[in-house]
């Protein structure tokens, strides 16, 4: 019986993107993929027709009729004014996972990691990626850092059920909780916790600087590394250019609603319309695709013939080689040697194996909120002059109860006993506590701020300081 067409959501995208996209789609029309293709245009063409989000209402309502996205890179302007659309794309589909497995094909690739074989499991919607930034005085700007409990209970239990699917021993846990105690301290809190239930999987957390630098000269030591976005983001591009190129490696998308699969890499304008990119990556993205939607067959069809392309040394010049390669091709024929290769399987390589297999993953639930107590307030303050000055001004304007305890420039403490050798900007944080009782109201705060203002100096905002469950959570100064 010829199974039903499943409705994809295909954009060609920019740079090298159509000329990948057509090759990896003719790769799958010859295979016999079961799919019916819905084109959208995004990126470039949308952000310079002056719409900053660079996807129209349109693609959006294609993206959730089908649910599975598959998506050739593209160009996003650098700068003000646009917002990144892969990153609207993965947050607003709610996509909080991204796969990212990156090995070596030796000894038909050059690498000097022949047996690398580590996957990238990369939390895809929080951390710096909030994309909430604010210059807040002449001479600072922020980007708030958020991570959730949520968000990290639902990626860190996909990494544990991503290994038990797929037979991996071990994951390494990327954070930098020696200096971000409270966010990337709850990505590692919550890795502990979930690493319980699933005692069969070893473990291991790593500084990420240190676990980065492992990476580039020990990859084949990984099976698993498991990162919030940022370094997720930083770790797999170093990752596929070890195995032996970025041009290799593919990606999964993967959500409770939707999934989007792409390469790993950008849309590459220097070699963009020269028939020379490396299809690669984006093929293998769509192979994944094709076990999502219950195509594991062809999918396996696919990967086999491409295996078998790279064994028989037909390559791209980006992995290309006098003494390892036979041809040097560009994106078209490499495709035609994958097509003339469909039904053949690999003679060194382990044949691909795609069993149509879901991850058994359990919603999040919420548990039942922590008891919080205000405790003080941080107010910052634009201000151009010395601490001393700032210290004696507040005290001055300082409200019933509350009573300066603190001042920080740029999270060194500057008041009291601050260094003369600190270098102070004009963006000052203010930490206030209770004179007498333990904890603060909130009606308090908006009397502070209402004396800090008629003192005529400029609050830029306020961060109030709690405690949950009895435990204060807020970082101290450094130095206090
Ligand atoms: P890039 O990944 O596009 O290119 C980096 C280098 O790798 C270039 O020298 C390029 O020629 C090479 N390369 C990349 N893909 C290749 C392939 N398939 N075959 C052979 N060589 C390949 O990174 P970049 O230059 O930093 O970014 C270019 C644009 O892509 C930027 O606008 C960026 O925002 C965007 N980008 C998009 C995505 C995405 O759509 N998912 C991801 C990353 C970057």
């Amino acid at each position: 019986m010829t199974p039903k067409n499943t409705a994809i959501t295909v954009a060609y995208g920019d740079g090298i993107g159509p000329e990948i996209m057509e090759a990896t789609l003719h790769v799958l029309k010859k295979a016999g993929a079961a799919i019916d293709i819905e084109e959208i245009e995004i990126g470039e063409k949308v952000y310079l027709a002056g719409n900053t989000s660079g996807i129209r209402p349109e693609a959006w309502e294609s993206l959730r009729r089908t649910k599975v996205f598959l998506k050739a890179p593209i160009t996003t302007p650098q700068g003000g004014g646009v917002k990144s659309l892969n990153v609207t794309i993965r947050k607003t589909l709610g996509l909080y996972a991204n796969v990212r497995p990156c090995r070596a094909y030796a000894p038909f690739v050059r690498t000097n990691y022949p047996k690398m074989d580590v996957v990238i499991i990369r939390e895809n919607e929080e951390d710096l990626y909030a994309g909430i930034e604010h210059q807040q005085t002449d001479e600072v700007v922020q980007c708030l850092k958020l991570i959730s409990r949520p968000g990290c209970e639902k990626i860190v239990r996909y990494a544990f059920e991503y290994a038990k699917a797929r037979g991996r021993k071990k994951i390494t846990c990327f954070t930098k909780d020696n200096i971000m105690k409270l966010t990337d301290g709850l990505f590692h809190k919550v890795f502990d916790e979930v690493a319980a239930e699933y005692p069969e999987i070893t473990t291991e957390h790593m500084i990420v600087d240190i676990g980065m630098a492992k990476m580039a000269v020990a990859p084949d030591r990984f099976d698993i590394v498991l990162a919030p976005n940022l370094y997720g983001d930083i770790i797999s591009d170093v990752a596929a250019e070890v195995s032996g190129s970025v041009g290799l490696a593919g990606s999964a998308n993967i959500g409770d609603h939707g999934a989007m699969f792409e390469a790993v890499h950008g849309s590459a304008p220097d070699i963009a319309g020269k028939n020379i990119a490396n299809p690669s990556g984006l093929l293998l993205s769509a192979v994944k695709m094709l076990a999502h939607i219950g195509q594991g067959d062809i999918a396996e069809r696919i990967h086999n013939a491409w295996l078998r392309t790279i064994e028989d040394g037909i390559h791209t010049v980006d992995i290309y080689s006098e003494e390892k390669s036979r041809l040097r091709v560009g994106t078209s024929l490499f495709a035609e040697a994958v097509i003339e290769r469909l039904g053949q399987t690999p003679q060194l390589f382990d044949p691909a194996h795609y069993s149509n297999e879901t991850l058994h993953l359990t919603p999040y639930k919420r548990k039942a909120p922590a008891k919080k107590e205000l405790l003080g307030v941080d107010v910052f303050l634009n201000w151009r002059g010395d601490a001393e000055q700032l210290a004696g001004k507040l005290q001055a304007a300082t409200t019933t109860g509350l009573k300066l305890s603190m001042i920080t420039n740029r999270g060194v403490k500057v008041w009291p006993e601050g260094f003369p050798e600190t270098f102070c900007t004009d963006h000052w944080r203010c930490r206030f506590m209770p004179d007498s009782s333990t904890t603060i109201e909130q009606a308090q705060i908006v009397s502070l701020l209402d004396s800090v203002s008629r003192a005529e100096l400029e609050f830029i905002k306020i961060e109030t300081l709690c405690a949950f469950d009895g435990r204060p959570s807020f970082s101290l100064g450094q130095g206090q």
